[in-house]
């Protein structure tokens, strides 16, 4: 799925210009750092600025390409002492605000380290899901990876991690052992259940509000193969599948995570042949026991032959390679998550109806199944994040259309609000837009929230770490 992000009422207008900075300190730097500062001349500029997700323009006065966590401490101190704005940005899925001053980036940083012995893996900040999979996946490991494999493994657990094996598993964001992180004032702490607790609390959810993770610990489970994959149906039976769905995914174990999307297939050498350039219904699931694959398949049988499917005993990254968006370099994407209360007759009536007469500009939406290891008991205190106890999630998507996003933009909300008063009005902040800020709130609570701030008054009271879904310090 796509996650859709815009313009942030707290984007940095500012147009930075590095005649305001001293030669003599930006000469420094330049021996400081033992990876790169990229100005605007460099070759490379224009593609290291540009977010994955092509949503909005940003301009830095500088890119810093950091080798190593002292890379990030000078890049730092640096943006603090002379008043730059500071990015941080591993691929820029979740960009929230534009940078006009000193963006952080992490090629450079993508060591990965599995420790078999606890089962533990080390990672750097610009690590993308699929590598993480293929570097856990031969030990027969896995994390709780989200749906695309090219998004930032540290971005993704830090605001929650919701994913193919969400039911199984819960979020990634559970998993998280202890974070190396940069602070504001150019220190690097240890957070972890013993050290920096609070910190620890915070950055399990409130994603990179506190501090820039230079390396992360994510536990991993014992998890071969899934069965899994997707089956496609002809968009005209979209309001029997939608009934289908319902019943079928209620009555499924922990073990299975499903998704119903209606998508308009790209016409790319990446799909299917025989749905190229095709809008279908579909049902992809992972179920997390092969062996008994056959009582989660059975009920589908009486749905008769699908179009097409693809269905088999695959990893997880297998899995994340069926996303369309794993294959997307950038997509101008533009999108709307929200909670639903039920699958009621009526949102699945909308729902099908939505398919036959919006898409396009609004070219797929998607229900995905929670409840299930989301809301294990054993998680809870854990951290920040704060679980749904929604049954589905709603996603209505335009990855890469070619209308501007303001129709599509205009289109999403015509249709949210066309299914009538049927969300729990909670929000998930991985899946929030930029222009969404006034609600970063309803991701946490009201409780969570306060606590939130009150961390961020301690380790960031200056709000430098302000170009996200931001978290501002308590009596700001
Ligand atoms: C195509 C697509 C698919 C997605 N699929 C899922 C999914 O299945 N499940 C899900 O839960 N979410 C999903 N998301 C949402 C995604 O998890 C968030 O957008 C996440 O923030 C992306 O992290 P990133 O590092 O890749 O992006 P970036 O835009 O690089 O980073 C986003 C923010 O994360 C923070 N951040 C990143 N790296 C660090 C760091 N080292 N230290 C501190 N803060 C940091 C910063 O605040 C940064 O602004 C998806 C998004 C897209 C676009």
């Amino acid at each position: 799925m796509v996650s859709p992000a815009l313009p942030s009422g707290n984007a940095s207008t500012e147009s930075v210009s590095l005649t305001r900075i001293d030669s003599s300190a930006l000469k420094a730097l330049k021996q400081d750092i033992k990876g790169s500062v990229v100005l605007p001349d460099a070759a490379h500029y224009d593609e290291l600025r540009r977010p994955w997700l092509e949503v909005l323009e940003q301009h830095p006065a500088m890119i810093v390409e950091a080798d190593c966590a002292e890379d990030v401490v000078a890049s730092v101190n640096f943006a603090r002492d002379h008043g730059l704005s500071l990015g941080v940005m591993a691929t820029g899925h979740g960009i929230a605000a534009p940078c006009n001053g000193l963006l952080l980036r992490f090629t450079k940083m993508n060591g990965i380290v599995v420790d078999t012995a606890r089962n533990v893996a080390t990672i750097g900040p610009g690590v993308v899901s699929s590598e993480l999979l293929k570097a856990t996946e031969r030990h027969g490991l896995v994390y709780p990876a989200g749906q695309a494999g090219n998004v930032g493994v540290v971005g993704y657990a830090l605001g929650g991690g919701i994913g193919w094996l969400v039911r199984k598993l819960g979020a990634a964001v559970d998993y998280l052992v202890g974070a190396d992180t940069v602070l504001a004032d150019g220190s690097i702490v240890r957070a972890d259940d013993a050290a920096h607790p609070d910190l620890f609390w915070a950055l399990r959810g409130g994603g990179g509000n506190f501090g820039v993770v230079v390396s992360l610990d994510i536990a991993l489970t014992p998890l071969k193969n899934v069965f899994g994959g997707e089956l496609y149906y002809p968009l005209e039976r979209a309001a029997e599948l939608l009934r289908f769905y319902r019943t079928w995914s209620s009555q499924l174990s922990n073990e299975t995570s499903t998704i119903f999307r209606v998508v308009a297939v790209p016409p790319a050498p990446t799909s299917p042949k025989e749905l190229r350039g095709k809008t279908v219904c579909m049902i992809g699931l992972a179920h997390a026991d092969p062996a008994t694959a056959d009582t989660v398949l059975a009920p589908l049988d009486q749905l008769g032959a699908p179009l097409y499917h693809d269905m088999k005993k695959r990893s997880i990254a297998s899995m994340a390679a069926l996303d369309p968006a794993s294959h997307m370099k950038n997509a101008p994407a533009y999108g709307q998550v929200e909670y639903l209360n039920a699958l009621s007759d009526d949102v699945l009536d909308g729902l099908a109806g939505l398919a036959h007469t919006k898409i396009p500009p609004l070219t797929q939406f998607e229900i995905q199944q929670l409840g299930g290891a989301l809301l294990n008991k054993s998680f809870e205190g854990r951290g920040a994040f704060e679980p749904s106890s929604s049954s589905y999630l709603l996603h209505l998507e335009s990855p890469a259309v070619k209308a501007s996003l303001t129709e599509i933009a205009g289109a999403t909300t015509e249709a949210f609000a066309a299914l009538g008063d049927v969300y729990t009005g909670e929000k998930y902040y991985n899946f929030l837009r930029g222009d969404e800020q006034p609600k970063v709130e309803r991701a946490f609570g009201n409780t969570k929230f306060a606590r939130l701030q009150q961390i961020k008054a301690q380790y960031d009271p200056n709000n430098l770490f302000h170009l996200n879904l931001n978290i501002a310090p308590a009596n700001a």
